[in-house]
This record gives structure tokens, C-alpha cells and sequence, in this order.
């Protein structure tokens, strides 16, 4: 399965271990703050997440995003 991988730009106060443990370079640190520039190479290992002292990363399968994708935007 694929996943889709957010960072909330309010938690993340960054520390750049996301960017550091990351298997796939899925994250750029830019003004101190991790963006997901790659979120497509996410594996879902959620090494990330484990890292992240402030619980700033989400993981999301990707199929059931298009889900909500699909809900909202025919709302
Ligand atoms: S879950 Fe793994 S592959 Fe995905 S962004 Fe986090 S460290 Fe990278
Ligand atoms: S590990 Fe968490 S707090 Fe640190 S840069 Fe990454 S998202 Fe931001």
C-alpha cells in the first residue's frame, strides 16, 4: 500500500529528524519547518513519525485519501 505524508506546519518546529531518518528523502527543511516536497516516495515506514518530537507528522493511505478527496470535492 501507498501513502501519503503531511506535516503540520504549526506542530513541526524544525528539528530536521524527519529529514534525517527518512529512507526515501521525502522531506526539505525550509525556514524551519519540514515540508514533504516528495510525498509521492513515501513507503510508509513510519520511521518519521517515531522521530518527530512533536507528533507533527501524518500518514495517510493513499487510497482512502482519494476517498475523502472525492467526498469533499463533490460536496
Ligand atoms: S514514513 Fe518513512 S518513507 Fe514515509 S516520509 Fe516517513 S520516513 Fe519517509
Ligand atoms: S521531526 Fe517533526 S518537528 Fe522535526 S522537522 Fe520533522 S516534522 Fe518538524
Amino acid at each position: 500500500m501507498s501513502y501519503k505524508v503531511y506535516v503540520d506546519q504549526e506542530k513541526c518546529i524544525g528539528c530536521a529528524q524527519c529529514y534525517a531518518v527518512c529512507p526515501n528523502k521525502v522531506f526539505v527543511i525550509r525556514d524551519k519547518k519540514s515540508i514533504p516536497i516528495n510525498a509521492d516516495k513515501c513507503v510508509g515506514c513510519r520511521a518519521c513519525i517515531v522521530r518527530c518530537p512533536t507528533n507533527a507528522i501524518r500518514l495517510t493511505p493513499r487510497d482512502i485519501y482519494a476517498t475523502y478527496t472525492r467526498f469533499y470535492s463533490t460536496g
